[in-house]
């Protein structure tokens, strides 16, 4: 990255910083994924049941690799043996004490988007956990709600698809095809236009390209 990068990325993650408080969320910006990984643990305190919903970025930080250590308390759906007890745990989640993700895209102005097959992330995100820790790489900021729920709908849903290969248009073409597929990854849209109770989420920026 260069240095006039690194400028930009400082000044836009502080912008957006701002946006969020008035929002109230509880924000910050951080330069690397070390920082961010730091940043995320000494957000949750020491006493809680973790949890995350499906996300690339926690992997990328070493998030995940980290709470899997054995010294935090989690709910781990990937650890469930069967169909069964993933779906169990994917439900308990929503009652744990912290609940980590991402976001599909980020508005200049502090709104926060989601797409969700199963609706778990963005029940978890919404009601439930009182701890809500979400990454976010600057890769997926928009200009506005508009343009962040276009970048949700158009790549990052896209994106995803070919990690599952859904029976969906997507899957197969790589573009949006508006579907209704039993399937759909994109069932749940939702976006979080402002932290209710204020500083319940705390939304760490993060100026590398992190997810997708
Ligand atoms: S084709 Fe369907 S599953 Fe794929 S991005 Fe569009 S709405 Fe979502």
């Amino acid at each position: 990255m260069t240095e006039a990068e690194r400028t930009r990325n400082e000044k836009l993650g502080q912008k957006i910083v701002k946006a969020l408080e008035r929002r109230h969320f509880e924000a910050y910006y951080c330069t690397s994924k070390e920082e961010a990984k730091k940043k995320a643990l000494e957000l949750i305190p020491e006493d809680h049941v973790i949890s995350w919903g499906g996300s690339e970025t926690l992997s990328q930080i070493g998030l995940l690799q980290e709470l899997r250590r054995g010294e935090y308390k989690v709910i781990d759906r990937d650890r469930a043996k069967t169909p069964e007890e993933r779906t169990r745990l994917m439900r308990e989640a929503l009652l744990a004490d912290t609940y980590l993700g991402s976001g599909n895209a980020v508005s200049e102005d502090g709104q926060i988007v989601n797409i969700d097959g199963n609706g778990n992330r963005v029940a978890a995100m919404t009601y439930g956990p009182t701890n809500v820790i979400l990454v976010i790489g600057l890769n997926k900021v928009a200009a506005t709600a508009e343009d962040a729920l276009r970048r949700a709908r158009h790549l990052a849903a896209p994106t995803n698809a070919q990690r599952f290969l859904p029976d969906t248009p997507c899957a197969k073409t790589g573009s949006c095809g508006d579907c209704v597929a039993k399937d759909c990854i994109c069932a749940y849209i939702s976006i979080i236009r402002l932290c209710r109770p204020a500083g319940k989420i705390k939304v760490i920026l993060v100026g590398e390209p992190l997810g997708f």
